[in-house]
């Protein structure tokens, strides 16, 4: 393979760039041309084709977001939107494609990869929800994210003897919530997986109350509720003073981790090699501490499964009132 392109797709997420650098530059170091496209499959079908060189990836490792830019795309979905984005790889003369996204865009390059294109998966995404790898990209620096500002909401929190309810993405994925609550020291951490009633919640805080802790950090993952409606509750039945802060997209952005640098670098790097031997249809994921490959559909089959032991562990070490 002599000539590939790379484009990311979906919901941006930080380390991106790291793996846009490490694939273009080893692409380039291997003997191979490289093509950004930009926005996605939406560029794609707008032919939105950019010349890619050593320099043109030139200090972009410690930015968050994606340079190349990212979108959604209905018509990509479609048998002729598909027609068109074959052809208008093959007119650009590319050979292989590198697809940097969620399990959607992976749908989308399974696709591309029956009709000719073979092409390649990265994860990115700080939801950390695709159950085939063990961490997608960007989820580290979102959770450092979220413990910054956990930190510092307790900081004025406690100063008042107040609960703070801070919610967090995940879409229907509680990771973020529960690694972030976990360095963070939450006092509860609120989940999709783990159903929780408004009693429940109430009754913890009743006992760190009851034994003299009145201001408690309460991390809410978005699949298990909203931070204003959970506080409404709260202040009904314990008549605390309690604040909700929505994180937002703030998550989203931020310098990578050097966590999700290194692992942009060992995607895009496995990406390459892989098309190198004109090899398609597979996602690169992290197990272990180790890079491998799959194909695509037997990886988006993979159903995420919640770490229910940490989750525990977690309730021991950040509940200061058991036995005390
Ligand atoms: P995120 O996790 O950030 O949402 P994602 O890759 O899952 O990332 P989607 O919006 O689901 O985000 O998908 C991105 C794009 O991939 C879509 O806009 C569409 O162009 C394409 N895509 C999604 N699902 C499919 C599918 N089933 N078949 C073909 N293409 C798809």
């Amino acid at each position: 393979m002599k000539r590939i392109a790379v484009l990311t797709s979906g919901g941006d997420a930080p380390g991106m760039n790291a793996a846009i650098r490490a694939a273009v530059r080893y692409a380039i170091a291997d003997g191979m041309s490289v093509c950004g496209i930009q926005r996605g499959y939406s560029g794609l079908l707008q032919n939105e084709f950019v010349e890619m060189n050593m320099r043109s990836v030139s200090d972009i490792v410690q930015r968050g977001g994606t340079v190349l830019r990212t979108a959604r795309s209905r018509e990509f979905m479609t048998d002729e939107g598909l027609a068109t984005a074959v052809n208008n790889l093959s007119s650009h003369g590319i050979e292989g494609l590198i697809v940097i996204g969620g399990d959607g865009s992976f749908r989308g390059a399974k696709n591309l990869s029956e009709c000719g294109i073979p092409t390649i998966g990265i994860p990115g995404t700080i939801d950390n929800d695709l159950g085939y790898t063990d961490y997608t990209l960007g989820f580290d620096t979102a959770c450092n994210t979220v413990l910054d500002a956990i930190n510092k909401l307790r900081d004025t929190m406690s100063s008042h003897d107040r609960i703070c309810i801070i919610e967090v993405m995940g879409r229907n994925c509680g990771d973020l919530a529960l690694y972030a609550g976990i360095g963070g020291g939450a006092e509860l951490i609120l989940v999709p997986e783990i159903k929780m009633g408004i009693e429940e919640i109430v009754g913890e805080l009743r006992s760190y109350r009851d034994k003299g802790k009145y201001s408690s950090i309460i991390v809410l993952s978005e699949g298990a509720g909203k931070a204003p409606e959970l506080r409404e509750q709260i202040i009904t039945r314990l008549g605390a003073s309690v604040r909700a802060t929505v994180l937002g997209h703030l998550q989203r952005g931020g310098s990578p981790s050097c966590r999700d640098r290194m692992l942009g670098a060992d995607f895009g790097v496995k990406a390459v090699k892989l098309l190198k031997q004109n090899i398609g249809n597979r996602v690169v994921g992290v197990h272990d501490g180790k890079i491998f490959d799959m194909d695509i559909m037997e990886g988006v089959a993979v159903k995420k499964v919640f770490d229910y032991d940490l989750y525990n562990m977690a309730n021991v070490i950040n509940n200061s009132t058991v036995n005390s």
